[in-house]
């Protein structure tokens, strides 16, 4: 491999670690991240219409061409009707709908499949509560590279049809994402296939991190105070605190205050985070029969489970649930407000916001953003 702009250490213990099928720390078993040296803003950002804009901060090498199917640069929209509905001062939605696939996937998957097709592997495997699979479907395609994909039996049917419409072997399985993983690697360990799964390999959370890149470009180059963010597995959440971190070590943002107060929403039926949260642990049980209708927080034992806990402790964070009918509820008055087809976990994200608010913990004055992960559409069947 030529030389490249980022080296991989292990994010609990810094272990150095090689970049070839690079999978989670050989030491300690955490995930990897991708470090790179700063760069100055004064750096120009290349001129392009996806999330490679931020390609000096993605591992890219020299001259690569990504695998892209126009990811990122969705929109920013300001609602004052529902900043006034939660009590909040501002409140913007970043509507990841508006992606390849209809959600923020794409993002991870586009710098995944980039790093893994560089590596000449053979093909491509991933577990999936849904959005990830259909994404990785749509960019194996992209890639010419066969794609399999383990899914719930119980995914929402349009997700389920966009993995089989990109030409994906798509095997429906009983359980949740947990036993859809177990399933994944023993595909890969058989086959040689590359297991693109949430934080086991350190690519994905890098195109992820393009959210936060962007979020503070929008805004004028400031951190919002809170930012709202319906977590499963953690990808989302940890990508956009490690693009605040770098962006503050390149002296692109002030450094008075880094990062914002962190909001974790779950839905109430799949909560390990919050409950973890709420216990002062550092790492999170799994959650037994995990149940929610919004798929993408079906995630009983997510990977992020240690970062995502560091996250909330280290900003002031709030870790909290919402019903399935606060979700239903909150995904209505999000569309309905604004004009944005919501997906539940975008609705998951308003409602606890409002009950943090509501209990004080998110203050009255405060300028928020709420991530909208996904597209209602893709629940409709
Ligand atoms: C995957 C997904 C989530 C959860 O994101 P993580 O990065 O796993 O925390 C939220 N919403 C939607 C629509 C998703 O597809």
């Amino acid at each position: 491999m030529s030389p490249t702009s980022w080296l991989l250490h292990c994010s609990a213990c810094d272990t150095p670690a090689a970049l070839v099928r690079a999978s989670l720390c050989t030491a300690c078993g955490q995930p990897l991240f991708a470090r790179y040296a700063p760069v100055a803003r004064a750096t120009a950002l290349p001129v392009r219409w996806d999330m490679w804009r931020y390609a000096p901060f993605l591992p890219l090498l020299d001259g690569e061409a990504p695998v892209t199917l126009g990811e990122g640069l969705t929109p920013l929209i300001e609602s004052p009707v529902l900043a006034t509905a939660v009590g909040v001062r501002r409140l913007w939605i970043k509507d990841e709908a508006q992606n390849p696939t209809a959600s923020f996937k794409a993002r991870g998957m586009s710098a995944a499949v980039t790093r893994a097709k560089a590596q000449g592997v053979p093909g491509l495997v991933v577990p999936t509560a849904g959005n990830a699979g259909a994404a990785l479907a749509a960019y194996g395609a992209a890639a010419e590279l066969p794609v399999r994909v383990y899914a719930p039996r119980t995914t929402p049917r349009p997700i389920l049809d966009t993995i089989e419409a990109m030409g994906a072997d798509l095997i429906r399985i009983e359980g949740h994402i947990g036993d859809a993983g177990k399933l994944a690697l023993a595909h890969a360990a058989e086959t040689g296939f590359f297991a693109i799964s949430t934080l086991r390999e350190p690519y994905r959370v890098e195109g992820m991190k393009t959210m936060g890149y962007e979020m503070v470009e929008q805004l004028g180059w400031r951190v919002p105070d809170v930012l709202v963010y319906p977590t499963g597995g953690g990808e989302g959440t940890i990508g956009i605190w490690k693009a605040l971190q770098e962006m503050a070590a390149g002296g692109w943002i002030s450094s008075d205050r880094v990062q914002p107060q962190y909001v974790v929403a779950q839905a109430a039926g799949c909560a390990p985070i919050a409950r973890a949260f709420a216990a002062g642990a550092e790492r999170a049980e799994p959650w037994l029969d995990p149940v929610t209708y919004a798929s993408g927080l079906r995630v009983p034992s997510p990977l992020g489970d240690r970062l995502l806990l560091k996250v909330l402790r280290e900003t002031n964070g709030v870790a909290g649930t919402a019903s399935e009918a606060a979700i239903r509820d909150w995904t209505f008055r999000l569309a309905t407000a604004t004009g944005i087809d919501a997906a539940p976990e975008g609705g998951c994200a308003l409602s606890v916001l409002r009950d943090a608010v509501v209990e004080g913990r998110v203050a009255t004055t405060a300028e928020v953003v709420v991530y909208n992960t996904g597209s209602g559409a893709s629940y409709r069947a």
